[in-house]
């Protein structure tokens, strides 16, 4: 036993949006030795978790045995004594109807430091998200938060139907739904009016959210009819009738629409946020991963004669990132560069460029090789000694138009772009997309080599550009939409266009 015991967190994940975690609760997930969490937490954060952290799912399984609560409380101390620092993660806040309380009680038994980080409880957030505000000025001036489900050896209930149902303001029911229609006859028994505007909101903030809306009275059976099941919130009070004025997620732009990213990992994020931002439901369904090649000799090469160039071209934000680790690793910086003409094929690469704190000289408007060619037209190349840093499968018309011009090219493959074994699960996701989206040829290449028969004919396909275009229609697709800007911004403007001309 080390001397020190390890600091338990007891961390609330938020109700099921991965946005809606806290920026403490990531930066102790980051950080953990062990990481314990339930089964309903975000999807995703446990990847920001320590790849050497021992990660320990203790959730309980619909209709199996968990890890008891005692087991729970034992693993914990156990790590902390060890001297390991302990994340304890819940799904909403760790005190809201998470047994939290229990759990810091055991712990301070034992004598072992804790700490605690409240999450955004689903009480709150699901309701948000269907557009009803759980307080108004003039609606409600109180919450009730009340659990649905009750310890069942308890012999008489905890809970005082009567006063709840005499509370002045909107109760907002956890663990509800099975029992909803022994909740709606009892509030309603009690004095609460069957006519009250009511709500259930299953897997609230999360992409599949669904909101059942109904007087109290009827809610059960409209629940029932809709099929819903938990996790889902309950909502009683004339606050839940606002949902008609104030449900904001259904007027997100995408809202309802599945997209399919098939952009390497490493770089859709961007895409993927800006998409889910706008209300899609995202499915990542990389084609491709960038494979780094900046061990290879020929790399090297070019690095080590980094200063005799007289002029630099970068075709990729990858390519420029690449170049710049291979030049960090023998010791240089930007200012190797410093003697040559920099070019980069779009805004794109210019960006990434700037983040290394070099501004292009030349930047075409186009992201294409040709609009580069032209826009290099003004620089003296004959007979000047000339690089192009790209990817190592890539068209040749920016090399052979500058040796064309007697320039003394050299073509270094940065990277190379690898086919990405698909995941079973998004491809079965894709079926019922709206759009799939490329990014370029190889994107387009790999995907359909990936899902095979599978492609989601149903879908409409949005590409970044002209060149993309080619190969999707070479590859038998149509393309619906093209992006204007060859670049992010650019494809997710095309998309909302196409979307908003077939609503
Ligand atoms: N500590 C959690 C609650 C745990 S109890 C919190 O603060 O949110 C589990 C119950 O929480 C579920 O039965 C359901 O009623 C509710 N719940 C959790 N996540 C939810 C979600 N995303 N949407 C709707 N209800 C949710």
């Amino acid at each position: 036993m080390s001397a020190r015991p390890g600091v338990v967190y007891l961390v609330g994940a938020g109700p099921g949006d991965p946005a809606l975690i806290t920026v403490r609760a990531l930066e102790l997930i980051e950080t953990a030795d062990v990481v314990l969490h339930d089964r309903l937490i975000p999807p995703g954060v446990l990847d920001a978790a320590r790849s050497d952290a021992e990660l320990i799912d203790v959730g309980k399984r619909p209709g199996a045995e968990g890890i008891a609560q005692g087991e729970i409380e034992e693993l914990m101390i156990e790590r902390a004594r060890a001297g390991r620092s302990v994340v304890r993660l819940k799904g909403g806040d760790p005190f809201t109807f998470g047994r939290g309380g229990e759990e810091a009680e055991a712990l301070a038994d034992a004598d072992v430091p804790f700490e605690v980080v409240p999450g955004v409880t689903a009480g709150v957030a699901a309701p948000a998200y269907a557009g009803i505000p759980v307080t108004h000025r003039d609606e409600a001036s109180a919450v009730a938060f009340v659990t649905g489900h009750e310890d069942p050896e308890k012999e008489e209930s905890a809970i005082d139907w009567e006063a709840l149902a005499a509370f002045p303001g909107t109760l907002v029911v956890y663990m509800g739904v099975k029992r909803l229609p022994e909740i709606a006859d009892r509030l309603v028994a009690a004095g609460r009016s069957p006519d009250e505007p009511a709500a259930a909101v299953e897997r609230g903030t999360m992409s599949d959210q669904r909101t059942v809306s109904a007087p109290l009275g009827e809610l059960a059976a409209a629940a029932d009819e809709a099929g819903l099941r938990p996790p889902a919130i309950v909502v009683v009070g004339p606050v839940a009738a606002r949902r008609d004025a104030i449900g904001w997620l259904q007027r997100r732009p995408l809202h309802g629409r599945r997209v399919v990213v098939t952009r390497a990992r490493a770089q859709a994020s961007g895409l993927a946020r800006t998409l889910a931002a706008l209300g899609a439901d995202v499915v990542e369904l990389p084609a491709i991963r960038v494979e780094p090649r900046i061990d290879a000799d020929e790399v090297r090469r070019a690095v080590d004669d980094i200063y005799s160039y007289a002029l630099v071209c970068l075709t990729s934000a990858n390519g420029v990132q690449l170049l710049f680790e291979a030049m960090a690793a023998v010791g240089r910086d930007a200012r190797a560069l410093s003697n040559a003409t920099v070019a980069a094929i779009g805004p794109g690469t210019a960006a990434a460029l700037r983040e290394h704190g070099v501004i292009a000289d030349v930047v075409p408007e186009e992201s294409v090789a040709e609009a580069l060619v032209e826009a290099l037209e003004g620089t003296e190349v004959e007979g000047r000694p000339v690089l192009v840093a790209r990817a190592a499968e890539a068209r040749e018309v920016l090399p052979d138009a500058l040796r064309e011009r007697g320039a003394e090219v050299d073509v270094v493959a940065l990277y190379e772009t690898i086919a990405e074994r698909p995941d079973a699960d998004a491809i079965e996701a894709a079926q019922e997309a709206d759009y799939v989206t490329f990014t370029s040829s190889s994107t387009v290449r790999n995907f359909l080599t990936a899902v095979g028969d599978r492609f989601p004919h149903g879908a409409r396909v949005v590409s970044i550009g002209a060149i993309t275009s080619a190969a999707a229609r070479d590859a038998g697709l149509e393309v619906h939409a093209e992006a204007e800007r060859h670049d992010i911004d650019g494809l997710v403007e095309a998309l909302l266009a196409d979307a908003s001309r077939n609503e």
